[in-house]
């Protein structure tokens, strides 16, 4: 283990330095006693030198590289900086290489975006030119080839859904309610509480909701999604869900409407009562996720539910009616090998669903799993979890299977502590791309978020504006018209013109 990470100079890149120390896990998997890290700039150039004690013996390197003219200089010299580090560690300790290099954003499909409408990337008779933005992310950001040719082809195919949505927003209703909470689950949803607290959390939910409603009119908003999502919205009783869905359609349900989504999530929450309430309100999305086709799985990571559940709840929906039916799986769960999950995969394709997402687990802070590591009475081993190459072989094999079957990939994010630092990806079919998820992942169109834990999220040219609505239930409920207020303030930036409290846009995180 390391025992002392030392940055010198006048700029500060603890943040910048500290992603690419994680990602190649130098902590772990070197033997230095001290590292050091030394940054200049000089003109457009930056030169990072590094000072390595290791038994008591100490060694330098030095490694410079030129920013671009057409970028922001900030951004630059924070990429420069970790693609030095990242070479010099490579190249002189041999430590392994990591997919996606030096990319560490959670949208990394937006860079490619950016690029594109700046012109980049595009001929003169209008046409992309794939390989030059596949070349260019490879030696921008030192990912692995087949990662860059995966980051263009989802951004290009993001492109005309984005477009669909100019001057649309979305809206995101927020449910904090599960059965159970699952052993990686790092989301602010909680165990669903008394009837009396859920009667609260609905007539705030009212509150919330007819307030975005009167700023949607106010300033001639189209709506072009819903999407509640938590939480589990099935997770709540059958007389509350049917209360919430009718109040949500009535709010925000107009002629723009083109996708409406409910998260069904546990399978077990879905009941014939519930589809009957989806299909009334006309929702055209829903999802079942399984995660794994293995009970011995699923009972460790706390679902609570069966494999049966899963293909009962997915039967029912699809006989219900025709919408678009999404299942979510994780790869890396623990215990789980690369044959588990081909049988899993094999399982769920037989379902027929129209979109497939394969998350990548991710040990997050606030999860059970995070909080048992860290009490120091478990280790990584006792949870059996597949290594990195392991992952990233279920993720290739994913990629295959689903291509076979006419799946292509349509959104894609990345996450911290993923398994095998690779990537969560949204698979469909032509025609079922989901309008949302494309929306949330570009950061071009308006999210309004009502509900707990709800974020708003509004595009200011190349910058973002954002409002939180409260994790923590009673304090939602409690502050509601502070966080109501705050809504409000950031849409009166945008659409009222008052200026104020932005984040990039460029930036992919
Ligand atoms: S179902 Fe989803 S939101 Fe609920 S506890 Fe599990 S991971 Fe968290």
């Amino acid at each position: 283990m390391i025992k002392k990470i030392r940055l010198r100079g006048e700029y500060d890149f603890d943040k910048v330095a500290g992603e690419v120390l994680r990602s190649l896990k130098v902590e772990m998997a070197t033997g230095f006693d001290e590292l050091e890290i030394f940054n200049e700039i000089i003109g457009r150039r930056v030169i990072t030198h590094l000072k390595v004690t290791s038994c008591g013996n100490e060694f330098f390197f030095k490694k410079s590289s030129v920013a671009r003219a057409e970028e922001r200089f900030g951004a630059e010299v924070n990429r420069l900086v970790k693609k030095n580090l990242y070479l010099l560690l490579i190249s002189n300790f041999a430590l392994d290489e990591v997919p996606y290099g030096i990319m560490h954003g959670v949208r990394p499909t937006k860079i490619i975006q950016r690029w594109l409408s700046e012109g980049y990337g595009v001929t003169s008779q209008g046409v992309i030119d794939r390989d030059r933005i596949t070349r260019r992310i490879c030696s921008d950001f030192l990912t692995e080839r087949g990662k860059a040719q995966l980051l263009t082809e989802v951004a290009i195919r993001q492109l005309p859904i984005i477009k669909s949505g100019a001057g649309k927003i979305g809206v995101y209703v927020g449910i904090p309610f599960c059965k159970t909470r699952c052993l990686y689950c790092s989301f602010p949803s909680q165990a669903l509480p008394a009837d009396k607290v859920i009667a609260e959390f609905m007539t705030a939910l009212n509150c919330d909701m007819a307030a975005a409603t009167e700023a949607i009119n106010r300033y001639g908003l189209k709506v072009q999604t819903i999407y509640v999502g938590g939480g589990t919205p099935t997770a709540l009783p059958e007389n509350f869900f049917a209360e919430m869905l009718a109040a949500v359609y009535e709010n925000f349900h107009g002629a723009n409407v083109e996708e409406f989504t409910v998260e069904c999530g546990r399978p077990d929450t879905i009941s014939a009562e519930k589809i009957s309430v989806m299909k009334k309100f006309a929702v055209t999305r829903v999802s079942v996720n399984p995660q794994t086709m293995h009970q011995k799985t699923l009972d460790i990571i706390g679902r609570k539910h069966t494999v049966a559940d899963v293909e009962r709840a997915f039967k029912e929906l699809r006989a219900a009616g025709a919408w678009q039916i999404n299942m979510d799986l994780i790869i890396g769960l623990p215990g789980e090998r690369l044959a588990d999950f081909k049988a899993t995969l094999e399982k769920i394709l037989e379902l027929k669903p129209d979109d497939v997402t394969i998350h990548s687990l991710a040990i997050k802070r606030g999860s059970k799993l995070q909080t048992r590591l860290a009490d120091e009475l478990n280790r990584l081993e006792d949870f059996n979890l597949p290594d990195d190459e392991e992952v990233r072989a279920m993720a290739d094999y994913a990629g295959e299977v689903l291509r076979g079957e006419n799946f292509s990939p349509y959104y894609l994010y990345r996450q911290g502590y993923m398994s095998g630092q690779i990537e969560n990806v949204g698979w469909c079919k032509r025609g079922a791309e989901g309008i949302y998820n494309v929306q949330i992942m570009s950061e071009r169109q308006t999210i309004l978020g009502v509900g707990a834990a709800a974020s708003t999220k509004i595009p200011d040219k190349w910058q973002i504006r954002t409002a939180f609505n409260a994790k923590d239930l009673k304090t939602y409920i409690k502050d509601l018209e502070r966080y109501i207020a705050k809504r409000e303030a950031v849409m009166a930036q945008v659409y009222g013109g008052v200026k104020n409290g932005i984040r990039d846009a460029r930036r992919d995180d």
